[in-house]
């Protein structure tokens, strides 16, 4: 079989104006980046907004990620392309822009897999429309424009070892997680400490997927919580007047990137928090426009639905113009029995007892979907080692509970490998049982929503908070913000804050180690266990794989 980035080139893209065409789109509605991406501009998006039409928006989710694989951004491709091509219906996919860290450093892109891929994938993989380099230097700029005022006059008294805000590199470089800046004679700056996270776990990004407009965007940006004052006092972006400037770096990233599959259905793929440490949704300006342009959105959720599904619910859907009409969960025989073995070693061979206790895993996250009151479907997405017998026992399995499963084998021969199961998802989609029941209130208080979060979708007993985070919960609440959302932020292999713990584990301790409010983004992050917002690179990093030739062909890339 040959691997995913020779598919993809192997693969003949369609001119981008003709992949336009297909949502109502002309080429005077685009900027092109070459042939075959283009940013939407800002005619088509304030035209579309009032367009009156809004499709049916699917989630994509999953269990709980493994070594195994599970395929969901292979599966959200592979079925939009089903519901496309096969089923003949408008459709298109949003997915999140790729961080450029993981792509050198563990083995594993957000393009999709075998026929199910979005193209051209090195592009998007790599530098692709260049948002990733916006966000990096805007959040660069705002910590030299912070640093620079600190030097110059610093009239408010910031106190530079009370600096919030993070520099950013989309790299995975762990020798920058503390650093000091500064350092050397005076006109060096101010020395202090300082700290590096990688781009896509910034409040910018999170913001720049948040925001409706540039507007919204500025005003976001504004109220970014910078540092605090030698006396403890708050200061914002807006305070020291550099939002403007921000917003501007940031205006032409807003705008987001129309690609296609290999089978030309039209995908945006825009923004890429991660769903661990932030959102993990791409933007909002995306799914809105799909919403508004297609009969068929489909999304996808980072992780679990306890990490992405539960946050895509609970908070990125209040700032869609439609709430979910269906979420598919998305699960492998491999990854089951992997949750039940806790090794890949003998994932190959028929293991019915593994599936069967490694099954809990998967029970937890349709019963946690289910819980939204959003109608459920599971998609098994089929590897060639898995036998028959298996499959057919975790259909068996997942229709006891009352849920709906179809086996799909989109990843070897695209669209054509689950028919059923579109027609599944669109009807499931038209059913008209939607009806979103949020896990908290808009009005319960931070540890009132962490503790439902917690109880309801991770099963834990209790919660405990150490000293830090009281503290920092009593300057939430001095602050007038104890009531924002709540961004868990917590391992994705597990429901509990240990990542060893596999299988669906019950009555547990979460223990919350820090809290930050992101004031900007309107929300709180709740870190959990250990949770690193600048990842490492492995022994062998995807980079020793990785390979141009002569004629700018790239290799080894997945
Ligand atoms: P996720 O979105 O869950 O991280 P991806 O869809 O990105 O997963 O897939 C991860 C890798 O697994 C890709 O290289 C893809 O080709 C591979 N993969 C996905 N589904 C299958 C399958 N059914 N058979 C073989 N490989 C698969």
């Amino acid at each position: 079989m040959k691997s995913d980035i020779q598919i993809a080139q192997n693969s003949h893209a369609l001119d981008i104006t003709e992949i336009s065409k297909k949502v109502g789109l002309t080429e005077s509605d685009l900027e092109l980046y070459g042939h075959d991406k283009a940013k939407i501009n800002w005619t088509a998006i304030n035209r579309n907004k009032k367009n009156g039409h809004l499709g049916k928006l699917i989630l994509v989710t999953s269990i709980s990620p493994t070594p195994a694989g599970e395929g969901k951004s292979t599966i959200t491709i592979g079925l939009g392309d089903a519901i496309n091509n096969q089923l003949h219906k408008k459709t298109m996919i949003t997915l999140r822009e790729p961080s450029m860290g993981p792509v050198f450093g563990l083995k594993g892109g957000a393009t999709g897999g075998g026929m199910a891929q979005i193209i051209p994938m090195e592009d998007i993989n790599l530098h692709f429309t260049g948002d990733m380099h916006a966000l990096t230097s805007a959040i660069d700029t705002l910590a030299a424009l912070v640093d620079n005022y600190i030097y110059q006059d610093n009239s408010l008294n910031i106190d530079p070892e009370k600096i919030l805000i993070k520099r950013g590199l989309d790299v995975n470089d762990r020798a920058l997680r503390k650093v000091t800046v500064g350092q050397g004679s005076k006109f060096n700056g101010i020395e202090h400490t300082a700290s590096f996270a990688i781009t896509v776990a910034n409040e910018l990004m999170a913001i720049l997927c948040l925001a409706n407009d540039i507007d919204d965007l500025k005003a976001r940006i504004g109220d970014i919580l910078v540092a605090y004052t030698t006396d403890d006092k708050p200061v914002y972006v807006k305070d020291l007047g550099f939002h403007g400037a921000i917003a501007a770096l940031l205006s032409n990233a807003l705008k987001p990137n129309l690609v296609q599959t290999i089978e030309h259905t039209p995908a945006l793929v825009h923004g890429g928090p991660f769903a661990n440490i932030a959102h993990g949704a791409n933007s909002v300006m995306a799914t809105n426009l799909a919403l508004h342009l297609s009969d068929y959105t489909l999304t996808e959720a980072g992780f679990g639905s306890d990490l992405g599904g539960q946050k895509f619910m609970d908070f990125v859907s209040k700032h869609l113009d439609k709430k979910p009409d269906a979420s598919v969960v998305v699960a492998t025989v491999r990854a089951l029995k992997y949750q039940a073995e806790g090794s890949t070693d003998n994932l190959g061979q028929e293991n019915l007892e593994a599936l069967r206790k490694g099954f809990k895993n998967l029970e937890r996250h349709m019963n946690n979907m289910r819980s939204y009151n959003v109608p459920v479907i599971v998609l098994i997405n089929r590897f060639d080692t898995d036998t028959q017998v298996e499959l057919d026992l975790l259909k068996q399995l997942i229709q006891e509970q009352g849920i709906q499963a179809e086996v799909v084998n989109y990843h070897d021969v695209g669209s054509k490998g689950g028919i059923e199961a579109a027609q599944a998802v669109v009807d499931l989609a038209n059913s008209g049982k939607a009806d979103l029941k949020t896990t908290y209130n808009d009005n319960d208080d931070v540890k009132t929503k962490i503790k439902k979060v917690a109880q309801k979708i991770y099963h834990a007993s209790q919660v405990e908070y150490s000293e830090k985070a009281e503290k920092e919960i009593s300057h939430l609440k001095q602050l007038g913000k104890e009531k924002l959302p709540v961004i868990i932020a917590k391992t994705q292999y597990s429901f509990t804050d240990n990542k060893k713990l596999l299988g669906a584990p019950e009555d547990f301790t979460l223990h919350v180690k820090g809290i930050s409010l992101k004031n900007g983004a309107r929300f709180i992050v709740v870190t959990t266990g250990h949770v690193l917002d600048m990842p490492g690179l492995p022994k062998h990093p995807a980079a020793l794989d990785i390979d141009v030739d002569n004629n700018g062909k790239i290799s080894g890339l997945f």
